[in-house]
């Protein structure tokens, strides 16, 4: 078989040439990476969980029919999607006071938002992604009002579908991370979801007792993050109880 020509490889994912013009084959890494790469460790299955994980978002997304590059998962480690222009920007909506927001405004961790906040960040490793306003995306071309204006409606529609969904698996969407990017339809250009959601880009807090579900274990060093993410799945209900349980052998089928 003709290797895959590799399209790009980033800190947790790699992106393949597709087997038709227009697509791409995602690749979850095992890789861990926080602090802007300065913490780094791999994960053994993280990126099985990742996958699962995303499929199940993103096809409940198309499903409700908002736009993601996500077409299936090929595989454990694999999913075909739709190519797109990145859009250099990070999208967070937060729910709840957390993270590098409950530092920079000395919000105690954990204190509800009086309504969803969404802030821009640009995606540059070397100057650490900073955070931009909807003044500097115009400015400088990253995007136009009306990308932004479908860029907010979607990450606002994205927040409202995946809290109800959280929800219902026991666990409160306290932030997360989008990526968007566009795709064109001759002269037409629509804003599609791109990227990844996981427990790599949300936080996800149990209901009742706050415990972590999300890429802060790993941060912060709270735990096993292959245990934190294996729960989300399987709160979701997208794996066995007994699926990432560590392999004993065969096993006799009477
Ligand atoms: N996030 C992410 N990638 C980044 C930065 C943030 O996925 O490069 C996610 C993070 O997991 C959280 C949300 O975006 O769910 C908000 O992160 P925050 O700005 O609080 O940054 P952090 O505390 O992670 O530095």
């Amino acid at each position: 078989m003709s290797r895959r020509r590799l399209v790009y490889e980033g800190k947790a994912k790699i992106l393949y040439e597709g087997p038709e013009p227009g697509t791409l084959i995602q690749y979850f890494k095992d890789d861990a990476t926080a602090g802007n790469g300065e913490k780094h460790a791999i994960i053994d299955g993280k990126g099985v969980l990742n996958n699962r994980i995303c499929e199940h978002v993103m096809g409940a997304l198309n499903g409700m029919g908002v736009p993601t590059h996500f077409i299936k998962r090929l595989n454990m480690r694999e999913q075909l999607i739709r190519a797109c222009e990145i859009i250099p920007l990070e999208v967070v909506v937060r729910n709840v006071a957390a993270g590098s927001m409950a530092k920079r405004l000395g919000i105690e961790e954990g204190e509800p938002l009086p309504r969803p906040i969404v802030e821009y960040y640009f995606k540059d490793d070397k100057l650490g992604d900073p955070m931009v306003t909807e003044e500097h995306i115009v400015a400088f071309n990253w995007a136009t009002q009306a990308d932004l204006d479908d860029m907010v409606a979607i990450a606002l529609r994205v927040n409202d579908f995946m809290s109800g969904m959280f929800l219902g698996a026991g666990l409160k969407l306290i932030d997360f991370k989008i990526e968007m990017g566009r795709i064109f339809d001759g002269d037409f250009q629509r804003i599609i979801l791109a990227d990844e959601i996981s427990p790599d880009s949300c936080r996800l807090w149990d209901l009742k007792t706050n415990q972590k579900f999300d890429k802060d274990v790993f941060r912060r060093d709270l735990g096993s993050l292959i245990e934190a993410y294996s729960e989300v799945a399987r709160r979701l209900g997208i794996m066995q109880e007994n699926t990432a349980a560590p392999a004993s052998g065969p096993k006799l089928v009477s």
